[in-house]
Order: C-alpha cells, then structure tokens, then sequence
C-alpha cells in the first residue's frame, strides 16, 4: 500500500518493511557485540508503540536476557505533552538488574527521562536505551540515546507500532503523515 487513511489524516509510504527488519538487524548486532560475557541484562518494552520492535529484536539477540513491560503515555493526537503519565507499572523489579528500555520513538525525550527516573528509583543498576526511530532534531535531553534503529526529521509516523490516536499500530511497513494530501 502507498498511502493509508488513519482516522481524519492521511499517510503516504515511508520504510518498507524489508528497510525496518535490516535496520533492526544492525541495532541488534550492535547490542549484541556490546554485551559482556554471561551478562543477562533485562529488556524492558514501553508500551504501547514498542511491541513490534520489541519482538522482532529479542528474536535477534544473541545472550539470555528476560522481559518486561511498562506503559507510559504522553501523546495527544499527532503532539508530544510532555507531561507523562505511568498508566501501567513495572510488572518485575529492576532492583540490581542491568536493563535495556526498548522504545518505538524517541522524540523529545520526556519519556526517557521519565522512565530513568522510575529505574533509578526503582533500584535499577544500570540502564541503557535502545529506540527503533530517534528525531535528532527535537531531542532536547543529555541522556545518551545508546541505541537506534533508524533516525528521521520531525515527522509525524505510524505503523510498525507506532499509532496515531490508538489506530495505525498494526501496518508492517511505517508511513508519514503527508502534508499534501490532507482534506482541507
Ligand atoms: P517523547 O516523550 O520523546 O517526546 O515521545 C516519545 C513518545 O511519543 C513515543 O514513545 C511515541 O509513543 C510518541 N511519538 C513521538 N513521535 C511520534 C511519531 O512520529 N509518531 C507516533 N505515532 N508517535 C510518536
Ligand atoms: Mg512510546
């Protein structure tokens, strides 16, 4: 498909699904090379946008690692709030435990701060982070960003996860909110 229509807006053709797999193929050999002898670090998936990348990335991970999840939001529509809210704890304790967010997108990088916030307080030993998409140009924040699959301008994407108002998560390639073709 070329374009969708997700709710009012529509989206044209942005990264193929073959693009997005050998994009997280290289991040995962990245992390992989990193990883230290016998380290068994924890992944943690950020719900909701995370759960492709999320499973398509642990299938190419080399050492024992285990899962879990936390659901934050701060997004409205095609904005970013900055004003976090934790909708779902963590489901295991971190305490001790070296862990590896996975987000689907690091925009200004409210989210992350927030969430190192929680792992600190939460015991966490060390933590690193690790993004499908990362928009350089709107990150404001100096939490080094470890990992990223793929980096874009400030463009608004859905599919492969990522949502626009809840719908738009469950398309295999990624699309771009298309400025041209909006109905006025
Ligand atoms: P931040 O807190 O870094 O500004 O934003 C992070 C969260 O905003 C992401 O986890 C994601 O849920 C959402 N987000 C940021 N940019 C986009 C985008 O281009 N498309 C979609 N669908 N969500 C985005
Ligand atoms: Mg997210």
């Amino acid at each position: 498909m070329n374009r969708i229509k997700v709710h009012d807006k529509w989206f044209k053709l942005y990264l193929t699904n073959k693009q997005i797999e050998s994009a997280i193929e290289k991040v995962a050999q990245e992390i992989n090379n990193d990883m230290a002898n016998g380290e068994k670090p924890m992944i943690l998936s950020v719900l909701t946008g995370s759960f492709m990348f999320m499973s398509s990335l642990v299938q190419k991970l080399s050492f024992t690692c285990d899962i879990n999840f936390i659901k934050v939001s701060s997004y409205n529509g095609t904005q970013s709030t900055g004003n976090i809210k934790q909708v779902m704890g963590l489901i295991k304790p971190v305490k001790d435990r070296k862990v590896i967010i996975v987000e689907d997108i690091v925009d200004t990088g409210n989210t992350i701060e927030e969430l190192e916030k929680i792992l600190a307080n939460e015991g966490a030993k060390e933590v690193k982070v690790c993004t499908m998409m990362f928009k350089p140009a709107s990150y404001s924040k100096d939490i080094p960003i470890d990992y990223h699959a793929m980096s874009i301008p400030n463009d608004f994407i859905v599919g492969y996860g990522l949502d626009y108002d809840e719908e738009g998560r469950q398309y295999k390639d990624i699309y771009v909110l298309d400025p041209d073709q909006q109905e006025k």
